[in-house]
């Protein structure tokens, strides 16, 4: 994506800024490295990446490029392992996260006189707080849920006659079925979905919103550059515009880290234009997505990146084999009879490795055909054949917060 003279002016500045902190973040990362020599995108494409170990090493702020009296509020990003990463806010970064949410509500079509059931987590975790404030900022009414106790939430659902829905999509799909279970449809206002912070298939799309009756937007965002809110899809498409004015965004090779051309999937980096409290230069998001060419047919301004295909670190290796769990969902997706919801179990049994494959599967369905189908559909996209256990509907776990759906249990 070739970089707006504008971006490369803020970049360059922000570079020259952040290096001049004494003991900053990016004066010991960049240390060596001639930032006047920075005369174009290509001199910005060789600086190195910072990923999230870098930032990890820098706990607790050693992030901040600015005094702790300018800092107004922290967050942080669950590590699965070891040390949290702590990002600091200014006064101006909650606001400008602020003006980004509200952007992505006005994008799915939100208006103030709608009503917005929250219940991503308050906390330390960027969600709950950023859709409210989002959603305070448009002018719309905030319900404050969090997550959990679904019964609370279907009765304010009902109460308050909530048009808008922000959840993960494993909850909303959660909420969708249990409504459906309770026939309680007819009492739910609900008009839009609005979904963040989890790769989802069609098909789980496709039942959430024909079972919710709702319009759904996936919004993106990760904690480290504001928290979810940086882009959201629009009412033409699938993919989702990214905020431009706040974020350069690169698609590299994840293996070797070259940049690759537009259309071509790869992970996301993001560079930072407007953040005071813990600038980020070329930020590895682990993120899988692609740039989409062209323009949108909506007329927005901003670039496009496709749904999230997957993580990088959620690839696993099989035989030999490499997979996403995107991958799996495709090939479930093209399976009649099959539901949007599996499990993946590797395991290393007698010095081979097995791949079991969970699947929920239509009360009608006739499991052992089904078992077959799945099995070939699988060794011919992801070009390994897996052991296929039917299961009932909802006999998988569901989860509030992101579902994990493979396991890989050989270490
Ligand atoms: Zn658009």
């Amino acid at each position: 994506m070739e970089m707006t003279e504008e971006q490369f002016t803020i970049i360059k500045q922000q570079i020259k800024d952040l290096v001049a902190i004494p003991d900053g973040f990016y004066a010991k990362k960049f240390d060596g490295i001639d930032v006047d020599a920075i005369q174009d995108q290509h001199d910005f494409e060789k600086l190195p990446f910072t990923d999230k170990g870098d930032l990890r090493a820098s706990y607790p702020l050693g992030l901040a490029a600015v005094p702790p009296e300018k800092i107004v509020r922290i967050h942080s990003s669950s590590g699965t392992t070891g040390t949290p990463v702590i990002i600091p806010y200014t006064k101006k970064d909650v606001e400008d996260w602020a003006i980004q949410f509200a952007r992505c509500f006005e994008y799915a079509g939100v208006t103030p006189s709608d009503r917005v059931q929250i219940t991503p987590g308050y906390g330390l975790w960027t969600a709950g707080i950023g859709f409210q404030a989002g959603c305070e900022r448009l002018g719309a009414m905030a319900i404050p849920m969090g997550p959990g106790n679904t019964d609370k939430q279907l009765q304010m659902m009902m109460d308050l006659h909530s048009t808008v829905l922000c959840a993960t999509s494993s909850y909303a799909l959660l909420l969708a079925e249990e409504i459906a279970k309770r026939g309680i449809g007819d009492k739910i206002d609900l008009r839009k979905g609005v979904i963040g912070s989890e790769r989802w298939g069609e098909k789980m799309r496709k039942r959430i919103s024909s079972e919710l009756g709702v319009e759904l937007y996936d919004i993106y965002g990760l904690t480290e550059v504001y928290g979810p809110g940086i882009g959201i899809n629009c009412k033409a498409d699938s993919a989702m515009h990214i905020w431009s004015d706040y974020c350069y965004l690169e698609i590299v090779d994840p293996a070797t880290g070259e940049i690759l051309p537009d259309g071509e999937v790869g992970e996301i980096v993001l560079t930072t234009l407007q953040k005071e409290g813990a600038p980020l230069i070329r930020f590895r998001t682990h993120d899988l997505s692609r740039i989409v060419p062209g323009d949108c047919e909506c007329g927005s301004p901003y670039p496009r990146i496709d749904i999230i295909t997957g993580r990088t670190d959620d690839m696993v290796k099989v035989k030999g084999v490499n997979m996403f769990p995107a991958q799996i969902e495709e090939v479930i997706a093209a399976v009649d009879g099959a539901s949007s919801e599996y499990q993946l179990m590797i395991d290393h049994v007698n010095g081979r490795d097995v791949a079991t494959l969970l699947v929920e599967v239509e009360p009608d369905a006739n499991k052992y055909e089904l078992e077959r189908v799945i099995a070939t559909e699988f060794k011919e996209r992801i070009g390994l054949t897996p052991e296929v256990k039917p299961v009932d509907l909802e006999e998988l776990p569901r989860s509030e917060k992101k579902t994990c759906r493979v396991f890989d249990n050989r270490y």
